[in-house]
């Protein structure tokens, strides 16, 4: 696989989508690369991190119930355009999560 880490090795490009996460624990293995997850904020590594449509989450915050995977899932289905702008992703794991519960809760 290409290296998709920037020629200082600060950062690494997870997504062209997104912009690059900074290095943690540098590694010669990308995979074994330390990174904090864009989404959560905890500290995962590049092979451990999931994604989808663009977005990327890690372990600790893509699968859960209300985690990455179910709030793409969500909004792709009830706000189109805020899926296509990605506002939503920026505003985090708990953020999200807690918008999670209260729907849940309607
Ligand atoms: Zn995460």
């Amino acid at each position: 696989m290409r290296s998709l880490v920037s020629p200082d090795r600060k950062y690494y490009y997870l997504s062209i989508t997104q912009p690059p996460v900074e290095i943690v624990h540098d590694d010669p293995d990308d995979m074994q690369i330390v990174i904090r997850c864009p989404y959560c904020g905890k500290k995962t590594t590049v092979g451990d991190t999931v994604m989808i449509s663009g977005f990327i989450g890690c372990p600790h915050c893509y699968w859960e119930a209300g985690g990455l995977l179910n709030t793409v899932m969500w909004i792709r289905e009830h706000d189109y355009e805020e899926y296509k702008k990605g506002d939503f992703y920026k505003a985090g794991f708990k953020e999200n999560l807690k918008l999670w519960e209260e729907r849940k809760n309607k």
